[in-house]
């Protein structure tokens, strides 16, 4: 399979690995993916069950298609809550 491909400033090329989803059931609600990306792809959401949990947020997907594939959301998650993959041409 051939994947979107990108090129580094002096012109080698690497494969971005876009995010596909975060489960909003296992968000510690640090807010660090919302800080580390700089493409906007982040927002809070009430929690589904937020009524049960006293008004809880997490953070969602919002935007995937700003994505450029960096993989920086997934490495800084502390509770490995985020995928990000190559994405076919
Ligand atoms: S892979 Fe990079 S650009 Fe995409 S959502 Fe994560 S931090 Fe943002
Ligand atoms: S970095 Fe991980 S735990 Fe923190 S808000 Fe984002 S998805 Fe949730």
């Amino acid at each position: 399979m051939e994947y979107i491909t990108g090129i580094t400033s002096c012109g080698r090329t690497w494969v971005p690995t876009f995010v596909v989803r975060s489960n909003i059931n296992d968000c510690g609600c640090c807010g660090k993916c919302f800080k580390i990306c700089g493409r906007g792809v982040f927002e809070y959401i009430d929690h589904p069950d937020s009524d049960d949990l006293c008004g809880a947020k997490v953070m969602t997907v919002a935007h995937p298609g700003n994505c450029i594939g960096c993989g920086a959301c997934a490495r800084g998650c502390p509770k490995k809550n985020i995928v990000c993959e190559p994405k076919a041409r």
